[in-house]
């Protein structure tokens, strides 16, 4: 689905549209409302590594990153960004590298001006620019975005709020006759600190259209509320900056995936979020393109964007005791993983796929029917014979060893025939949206029976 319209929205259930904003261009990525919701990461090597960096920035992008964020943390980081976006442009990764500066920013820009030629853009954190000098060294860093033609991201953390804001805020708050709570105070004052930087940077010369805002928490419902009350705070004043959305220090594991999920659905539901970042802390040793696939997936569990066929498989009860059903699902989203890199090439639009491996006849044949593609495997004690159902029709029934491969061969077919030349499935090519290359993901209809 490439619409950027959630299909169960599109059914009337309401009107679902993105928050309007301006259109910025990070490095040939463009972000806003006009454009498909863009998926970003952020390296965790030292910088200063132009090689190491090197490395994880391509399996970022080969693992659908649009655009990729790296710290600018010290000069040695400064003089490697040059080197870093050189040899990602030589082996042919065109992925805008964002520079993510705190304390010295204005220092490293002002003395790297390759660093600051070559980043597709600079993120700011106006809580962590300074204290004494804080607007002086905001302009500055805006001053080296304006000569260059870069946009900023204005990012404010609750983290490292301006304290000075955020007492002064909380001061003026004890002295109202109805003071707010101080979550509601904090709130405000990430809001305002957004804001306020985000004015000083248009005074300073940048254009709006080169402006983007984050408002990070790492409390879902306190995530959720930020946000909301941000875009309304624009929307009342006729700003239109996108929004860079994401649960700051998300976690690990299952509990970092979870509470990222939770916490950016409502909001782009709501059409509140131009580009996404999910901040998972990786096990030791683990891939850091997990925060990639995790990006994508909201994207493509909403209806959002599409980026890989998918697979809908039950979770299996003990109606399926044999392994064979697992296996099946298992090969089957290796078996589209594989194809998908060609697949995208030759037919557009296949992103949009879905292939059901169901374990047994008590929800086999009615989710088959409801995905393109669908294999009903017998359960214990049934029958051993496996149903297909291609566009919600039954197509034919396999037996025998034979019937993974057989399933591979209609699935082949399918593909060819809906999104090869004059397939009615075959995308609108000329969007020109960069799709992410991520694997297909297993998604679980609920539980047994
Ligand atoms: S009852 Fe449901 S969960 Fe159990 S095997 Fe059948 S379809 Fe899968």
């Amino acid at each position: 689905m490439r619409t950027g319209i959630p299909g169960w929205l599109e059914t009337g259930v309401s009107n679902w549209k993105r928050r309007q904003t301006v259109t910025v261009d990070i490095g040939g990525v463009k972000v806003g409302s006009e454009h498909p919701v863009v998926v970003q990461s952020m390296t965790n090597t030292d910088t200063a590594d132009v090689e190491k960096s090197v490395t994880q920035v391509e399996a970022l992008a080969a693992a659908g990153s649009e655009i990729v964020r790296v710290t600018v943390n010290n000069h040695e980081a400064a003089r490697a960004v040059p080197e870093i976006v050189a040899r990602l442009r030589n082996r042919g990764v065109t992925t805008p590298i964002v520079g993510d500066f705190h304390y010295n920013g204005h220092l490293l820009l002002r003395d790297h001006p390759e660093c600051a030629r070559t980043l597709g853009k600079y993120r700011i954190n106006p809580g962590n620019v300074g204290t004494k000098r804080r607007d002086e060294n905001f302009q500055q860093i805006v001053a080296i975005a304006v000569e260059n033609d870069k946009p900023v991201r204005i990012g404010v953390n609750w983290g490292s709020l301006d304290q000075d804001l955020l007492t002064d805020m909380m001061d003026r708050n004890a002295a109202q006759p109805k003071p707010l709570d101080a979550p509601a105070v904090l709130r405000a004052a990430i809001i305002e600190s957004a804001v306020r930087s985000a004015e000083l940077a248009e005074r300073t010369g940048l254009r709006p259209d080169q402006i983007l805002l984050s408002a990070k928490v790492s409390e879902v419902s306190e995530l959720v509320a930020v946000y909301q009350q941000l875009a309304a705070r624009l929307d009342a004043s006729g700003l239109l900056y996108p929004l860079h959305l994401g649960l700051t220090e998300a976690g690990m594991g299952a509990k970092g995936i979870v509470a990222s999920s939770v916490a950016l659905a409502p909001l782009l539901i709501a059409g509140i979020g131009d580009t996404i970042r999910i901040s998972l802390t990786p096990e030791p040793g683990g891939d850091r393109t997990l925060e990639v696939q995790v990006g994508q997936q909201i994207l493509q569990s909403l209806g959002i964007r599409s980026f890989e066929p998918q697979v809908t498989s039950c979770p299996g009860c003990g109606r399926t005791t044999s392994t064979f059903f697992q296996e099946m699902a298992q090969d089957i989203q290796a078996y589209l993983r594989q194809q998908l890199p060609v697949w995208r090439e030759r037919y557009p639009g296949v992103e949009d796929l879905s292939v059901a491996v169901m374990g047994c006849v008590v929800n086999g044949p009615g989710e088959s029917r409801h995905s393109d593609i669908g294999i009903s495997l017998p359960g214990t004690f049934e029958e051993p014979k496996a149903p297909v159902y291609v566009d919600g029709e039954h197509y034919t029934t396999l037996k025998g060893e034979g019937l993974v491969e057989e399933f591979k061969g209609i699935l082949e077919a399918y593909v060819e025939r809906r999104y090869g030349v004059g397939g009615a499935g075959r995308a609108e090519a000329s969007t020109g949206v960069p799709l992410g290359a991520g694997e297909p993901a297993v998604t679980v209809p609920g539980g047994g029976g």
